[in-house]
């Protein structure tokens, strides 16, 4: 007798989302065996996993399966009352067409003021707050980051002990700088990349650029497009020093006059519209469109009735239900801007002859999501309710409040990263699979979409949606709780599970440019 044979030892429990769906998800943590009987007479075909969807009718070979009263897929052959629906026995749909959208015919009203929410933060001189205090050095070509690696450790070991005040030093390393298209249309977005996240919010204004001195992105670019290319006091060229030793003196030099500036910064109490949030999943399942993830859409419309910042982002996992978000654009300009983030990223999958379908990992779908439809679907309820404020391009810094959409690809790192460039001083992840992911320059809230996984890995995720799918709590509970968790983890008074373990993944930069 395996598990699957085993009798059900708690009552069956399934989720409908929308009246009109032919669907509901199997909510008991084993899963439930052929033969489960619910109250409505509807009697189970097979085995249906966790998170697996059942048909709550017959459904025609070629029928509409429908989730979120949405088209997810069509029936590639016959199925019953009760069966089970994967990937197997579906197809995708296309996505919706970008010519045919309504476009900001429907913006939501503001949503009445929240005030009187406060943390305690950083405040820059450029107005932006930041929830770490943090010395970044930037690199401009991969050429220097032994180097860098190996001051980072003398300057942990001899320098940071002696500003208290300071979090933390970061090298920002990337792949970039020299051997690709310096000049392609594309390059671009690597670029800006680089220029935004030197001047995110919790690196307290302090830039330091160190580079070799023959690479193609000269250090002062990271400084601006304009800066005369020649070495100035934030900038530092390897080759203008004799030696490792007397480099490594110079890098100490610089960075110590700059962690004496950073000492100075002090916590103060700021409203809760400064908070800068970026939100994204990964390790997605079918339950982070049912708790995780709405959980963050009622939060991110509390943040925004705050006036705060919520970025939402992915564009493939945005794609597939672009109909459900151009309507609410602010302006038929921010309409217009959405779709042009679709149809460029359109193009650029189709140059590597796939499209959005790619994105789905194996996970995904043994986590119950059949395809990128479905998960899409699931993703945006991240974004709330809200009227969609402005789009920023991939790396884009930030310029107004509101609900954001910042076109990343869904990657974890690449999405992260982009983020951190445009400006974000807190990160929200939702995880149904399970990702130890966490960035050295600002806190990763982890938010488990199922209570097995919260419990399983206790020392990682710091919230649990999952008493939602159990009905244990609503979604305005949870996301109530992580509003408040927010503030806490800004001020620095509640420290998040990947700080406490300093787990850190790279930054990974988005370059749609050729290499050379
Ligand atoms: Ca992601």
């Amino acid at each position: 007798m395996n598990i699957h044979d085993k009798p059900p030892h708690e009552e069956p429990r399934r989720i409908q989302v929308n009246p009109a769906d032919n669907v509901a998800i199997v909510v008991n943590s084993l899963g439930l065996p052929a033969g489960t009987a619910f109250a409505d007479g509807l009697v189970l075909n097979q085995f249906v996993p966790q998170g697996h969807k059942m048909a709550l009718a017959d459904i025609a070979a070629g029928g509409e399966i429908v989730r979120y009263g949405e088209v997810i897929g069509y029936a590639t052959g016959p199925i019953a009352r009760g069966d089970w629906i994967n990937e197997n026995n579906t197809r995708m749909a296309e996505p919706p067409p970008l010519d045919a959208l309504e476009m900001a015919t429907r913006p939501p009203p503001p949503g009445e003021p929240l005030t009187g929410y406060t943390f305690q933060g950083y405040r820059n001189a450029d107005g932006t707050v930041g929830t770490k205090n943090i010395l970044a050095i930037s690199t401009s070509v991969q050429c220097v980051a032994g180097t860098m690696e190996y001051a980072l450790k003398r300057i942990k070991a001899d320098l940071l002990p002696k500003y208290p005040n300071v979090d933390d030093v970061v090298v920002l390393t990337h792949a970039y700088g020299c051997g690709v298209a310096i000049n392609a249309p594309q390059a671009v977005v690597p670029i800006r990349t680089l220029q935004s996240l030197a001047r995110n919010p919790n690196f307290g204004g302090e830039v330091l650029v160190i580079g070799l001195g023959c690479e193609k992105l000269v250090p002062e670019r990271l400084l601006s497009e304009t800066a005369p290319g020649e070495p100035g006091p934030d900038t530092m060229r390897m080759q203008d020093h004799e030696g490792f030793g007397a480099n490594i003196a110079a890098i100490l030099e610089r960075v110590e006059a700059r962690l004496k500036v950073l000492n100075q910064r002090k916590r103060e109490t700021v409203p809760a519209s400064e908070l800068v949030v970026g939100m994204q999943c990964g390790g997605s399942d079918a339950f982070s469109g049912l708790t995780a993830n709405p959980a963050l859409g009622y939060c991110a419309d509390l943040l925004v009735r705050a006036g705060a910042t919520v970025m939402f982002s992915e564009v493939t996992e945005v794609r597939d239900a672009i109909h459900l978000l151009t309507p609410r654009a602010a302006t038929k300009e921010v309409a217009d801007a959405l779709v042009e983030q679709m149809r460029w990223y359109d193009d650029y999958l189709a140059q590597g002859k796939v499209d959005r379908g790619a994105n789905t990992t194996p996970g995904n779908k043994k986590g119950g999501l059949s395809n990128i439809i479905e998960k899409s679907l699931g993703s945006v309820a991240k974004s709330g309710s809200s009227a969609i404020a402005g789009v920023l391009k991939p790396g884009e810094k930030l310029t107004q409040k509101g609900l954001i959409f910042a076109a990343t690809p869904a990657s974890d790192f690449v999405c992260g990263t982009l983020q951190l460039a445009s400006g974000m001083n807190l990160h929200v992840f939702t995880t149904g699979r399970g990702t130890p992911y966490g960035l050295a320059a600002v806190p990763v809230i982890k938010v488990s979409t199922r209570s097995d996984l919260a419990r399983r890995w206790a020392d990682l995720i710091d919230l649990d949606a999952g008493p939602i799918a159990t009905g244990e709590k609503t979604i305005a509970d949870v996301g109530q709780e992580l509003f408040e968790l927010m503030l806490a983890v800004a001020s620095g008074e509640k420290q998040v599970w990947a700080d406490k373990w300093g787990l850190a993944n790279d930054l990974t930069l988005f370059n749609p440019a050729p290499v050379t």
